[in-house]
């Protein structure tokens, strides 16, 4: 099996193809960096991504906020029911932590809220 990728670790935005025996990379092409390989054999065998969204805050309005790293894309179920689960206590300011440890990383306020 063979899939089509883009690199997104520069803008650059290598089109690369990946070559696939089961879940297995036997082959990267088009990267123009080793970033790039790197990055393609993760997403092929073990994604991950920054989860963005909205905590509520105790006087009932939201708050978005998103992982501080990425987390294994088989992990953002459990992480968004941590993230509604949530209550933010306000005054709150850009990159507060939230949540201190949701699947391996923490939850952090993306904008200033007051009282
Ligand atoms: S492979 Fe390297 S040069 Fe190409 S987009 Fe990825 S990081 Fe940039």
């Amino acid at each position: 099996m063979e899939r089509e990728l883009t690199c997104i670790i520069c803008p650059r935005g290598c089109r690369m193809k990946v070559a696939l025996e089961g879940k297995e990379v036997v082959s990267v092409e088009g990267n123009a960096c080793p970033r790039g390989k790197t990055y393609a054999v993760t997403e092929c065998t073990n994604p991950h991504r920054t989860v963005t969204s909205t905590v509520r805050c105790e006087d009932g309005s939201v708050l978005p906020v998103k992982t501080e790293t990425t987390i294994a894309k088989a992990d953002m179920e459990k992480c968004m029911r941590e993230i509604n689960a949530a209550v933010a206590k306000l005054p709150v300011s850009i990159g507060d932590v939230i949540l201190s440890d949701v699947c391996g990383t923490r939850v952090i306020a993306t904008a200033n809220k007051n009282a």
